[in-house]
């Protein structure tokens, strides 16, 4: 286990290009020599997050793994998660936001009061995924991520190291920035990866129920999140800039 793992900015750059171009498994094996046990795969179970999931532990069969319950997920999110306990044995790490919190938005605001503004939208958000992610987070040095460029025009300049500037400076690690959805599946299709079916039924992005919806072929991928909304506004708090990107 690395003892200091606090890295300047300097470092974070000079890993951010180091790491540019290379392929998963080469970002993710020097994340977990450098890192565990005081790093972790987010995961909201979506295609990404279960091909780094299955790389990384083929690794080390002991990589954390945390997501987000909000409480507001599909049915076939929450048996992904059981697939990864009887596949991997992992016991996927569950956050959950505040429940007194979560009632008196639900009795104050009703339920669905995200559709009614970004600022509504943004404070269940807050309520549901960026406080437990604070929670998650605390304790880590590092954190991996799904995230791809090709996703949202939010998303465009990801660097496969970063400063989370958010989250007091440690280390954000994408290791799937520059691959395609076709990667994802090519990966997931040959090492038989268990994967979230809505994916079949037209979801490329999933999130909570109510703010995902399915996309036409011709669609953009993040057009199912939050679709009420313009595109520049479809984050939901948890990826914020950060530093180190390139
Ligand atoms: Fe709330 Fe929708 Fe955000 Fe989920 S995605 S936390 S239901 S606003």
């Amino acid at each position: 286990m690395a003892t200091n793992n606090k890295l300047d900015k300097r470092e974070v750059q000079e890993l951010a290009t180091r790491f540019e171009g290379k392929d998963p498994e080469t970002v993710i094996r020097w994340a977990l020599e450098r890192f565990h046990p005081r790093i972790a795969l987010a995961s909201s179970l979506q295609a990404e997050e279960m091909v780094i999931l299955d790389i990384a532990w083929r690794m080390n069969p002991g990589v954390r793994v945390f997501t987000l319950d909000t409480g507001r997920l599909h049915e076939e999110t929450y048996m992904v998660m059981e697939q990864i306990r009887e596949k991997y044995g992992i016991e996927v790490e569950s956050y959950f936001p505040n429940r007194e919190v979560v009632e008196a938005l639900e009795r104050e605001k009703g339920f669905y009061s995200f559709r009614h503004s970004v600022e509504e939208r943004k404070y269940c958000c807050g309520i549901r995924k960026v406080e437990p992610l604070g929670r998650a987070l605390n304790g880590l040095d590092a954190w991996v991520t799904g995230l791809r460029r090709e996703q949202a025009v939010t998303r465009g300049t990801v660097g496969k190291v970063e400063a989370d500037e958010s989250h007091g400076g440690i280390i954000k690690v994408n290791p799937l920035t520059d691959w395609s959805g076709e990667q994802v599946w090519d990966y997931i299709r040959a090492h038989d990866v268990p994967y979230n079916r809505l994916h079949d039924i037209g979801f490329p992005s999933i999130g909570c129920a109510p703010c995902t919806r399915a996309v036409k072929p011709d669609e953009d991928m993040r057009a199912g999140r939050w679709w009420w909304e313009l595109p520049e506004s479809k984050e939901c708090g948890l990826h914020v800039k950060s530093a180190g990107a390139s």
